[in-house]
Order: C-alpha cells, then sequence, then structure tokens
C-alpha cells in the first residue's frame, strides 16, 4: 500500500501570510488578539493559541483599547478600522492582498458610479462578503442563490462581482442569467474576480482523487472551501473521506486499498495532513510517499 499527500494541498499565500504576521508578533508580545478564527482549521487555531493568540469577535473589539488586534484573510469593512482608530486599537493587517485588491476596486466603482447597483456573488454573513459589502456603505446586493435575483433591478445598471472562493462555473452561469434578465444587457459589467488559488486546485484535486483507491480529505468543518474541494474528491471517488483530525481515521476506510491520497483544504495545514499519513501508514507497516 503507498499513501501520498497531495504536494498542492493546504495553505494558500493568503493564509500563509497571516500565519506567518501573527507567529512574528508573538515572537515579541505575549498575547495578540486576532478577530475570528485567523484559518477555518481548529487545530491550527489551538496551536496557535498555545503560542498566545487569543480569538475574539467583533462585539469584543469594543471592551479592548491600547492593543494590537490582527485582521485575518478574508479582511473587515471600513467600520472596523474605525471602531479600532476609536479605541487606540493598532492593526495587524493581514488582508489577503487579492480581497484587498477586490475590496478596493468595489469601492472605486461605488464611488465612481453612485447609480449603478453593486452585486456580490457570495455566501450571506461570510467575513469576507461583509468586507466587500462594507465598501459600499452596506449598499451591495448580495446574491448567493438564483432565487434572490430579484433583489435587483433589471432596468439599471449593475456591477456584478464575485466572493474571491465562489465557482468559476456558477458565476458563469449567474453573468449568463443576469444579462438575459437585464433591459438593456450593455448595463451590465461582470468582473470575474475568483481566486485562481482556489479554483485552480479543482481540476488538480479532480485527478489526484481519481489516482487513488481511498482519499483522505482533512480540513475543519468551517471552511466553505473544504466542503467545495472535498466535493470534487467525491465526485471523481466515491471512495473519499472528510476527516478534520487523524484519530478520526479509521482502519475501515483504508481496508483492501493499495494506494490511498491524503489531501485538503486551502485551510489544511501541511503537517495535518502528514499525521494522517502517518497514521495510515503506521497501520501497513509500508511506504509513505
Ligand atoms: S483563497 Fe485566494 S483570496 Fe482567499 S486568502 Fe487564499 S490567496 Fe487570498
Amino acid at each position: 500500500m503507498t499513501v501520498e499527500v497531495d504536494k498542492e494541498s493546504g495553505f494558500c499565500p493568503g493564509v500563509v501570510s497571516a500565519i506567518r504576521k501573527a507567529e512574528g508578533e508573538l515572537k515579541t508580545r505575549r498575547t495578540l488578539y486576532c478577530l475570528g478564527d485567523i484559518v477555518h482549521n481548529s487545530m491550527e487555531v489551538r496551536r496557535l493559541e498555545e503560542l498566545g493568540l487569543v480569538t475574539i469577535r467583533k462585539e469584543d473589539l469594543e471592551g479592548l483599547s491600547d492593543t494590537k488586534v490582527l485582521l485575518r484573510a478574508h479582511g473587515e469593512p471600513p467600520a472596523t478600522y474605525q471602531l479600532a482608530a476609536s479605541r487606540g486599537i493598532e492593526i495587524v493587517d493581514a488582508t489577503c492582498p487579492v480581497v484587498l485588491q477586490l475590496q478596493k476596486k468595489i469601492r472605486r466603482m461605488y464611488e465612481a458610479e453612485p447609480d449603478s447597483q453593486i452585486v456580490i456573488f457570495g455566501k450571506h454573513g461570510h467575513a469576507e462578503v461583509v468586507g466587500l459589502v462594507g465598501q459600499t456603505d452596506n449598499t451591495a446586493i448580495v446574491v448567493e442563490h438564483d432565487d434572490e435575483l430579484d433583489k435587483i433591478d433589471y432596468s439599471r445598471p449593475v456591477r456584478l462581482f464575485s466572493q474571491t472562493t465562489m465557482s468559476v462555473e456558477q458565476f458563469r452561469q449567474l453573468c449568463v442569467e443576469v444579462g438575459r434578465r437585464m433591459k438593456n444587457p450593455s448595463d451590465l459589467q461582470t468582473y470575474d474576480t475568483i481566486c485562481r488559488q482556489v479554483a485552480n486546485r479543482i481540476p488538480h484535486m479532480r485527478a489526484f482523487a481519481m489516482r487513488h483507491d481511498v482519499v483522505l480529505f482533512v480540513s475543519g468543518r468551517k471552511s466553505s472551501n473544504g466542503k467545495a474541494l472535498f466535493e470534487v474528491c467525491q465526485s471523481a471517488n466515491p471512495r473519499s473521506y472528510f476527516v478534520s483530525q487523524p484519530d478520526e481515521v479509521s482502519a475501515d476506510m483504508v481496508q483492501g486499498a493499495e494506494s490511498i491520497g491524503v489531501c485538503g483544504a486551502t485551510s489544511t495545514p501541511r503537517w495535518q495532513m502528514e499525521q494522517v499519513a502517518s497514521r495510515v501508514a503506521q497501520w501497513s507497516g509500508k511506504n509513505e510517499c
């Protein structure tokens, strides 16, 4: 039996950079507050908490002052920066540059075209989407499902953006449907703002899942990217299992398999996939590659 850890799985650059910033800060101070989970992976969060990272909610910001707070890769709306400034809180900004660029693009559009409707294809309540909507003084229309398309006024210009982690295919379908409904199709401008760090992993992950007898997909349960990539594995290989930590892997899962693939989400640390691979390799006493 062989066990292969997917070389392309694991943290995306935005998450790597946020974690490095946190680790760097924690070398010089005992405590660093982080607004929301730094990554949707409870084991990695726990590791950083042991170094002094303290995860807080937005409500907690009001009770802090004269300290440092890290903003994670998803980004935050302008109101968070304003609140921090009013409390004397220094921001350690780990907003991913891809998200930051999208925030600026939406802000510029909102300011330059007051008559246009900014529409964001994204998940309601997701931190990145909250940050994007905040660029428009909370006036942007969020569309997650087709049945929300009636919220758009098709007689007015529409500027359609996407949250960075949405499906490219679904965004394309949405653009076609919105274009079909427009009174004047030239009033629609679409911006594919999907991060290729996620999108480009899909064909690779499909091929990886197909070449193994069993796939162990490692991810935190809160990760939406994890759910989406797991579905890709499952559709390519029905013997795909979602595990959030090594001890969830059982011998039954890998019984009879000659090749096992271990992969994960953009929020899955490499060490966690390696722990899963070692556990499986120990049972078999065979190769790990
Ligand atoms: S998925 Fe892309 S946009 Fe999101 S944090 Fe990672 S690199 Fe940045």
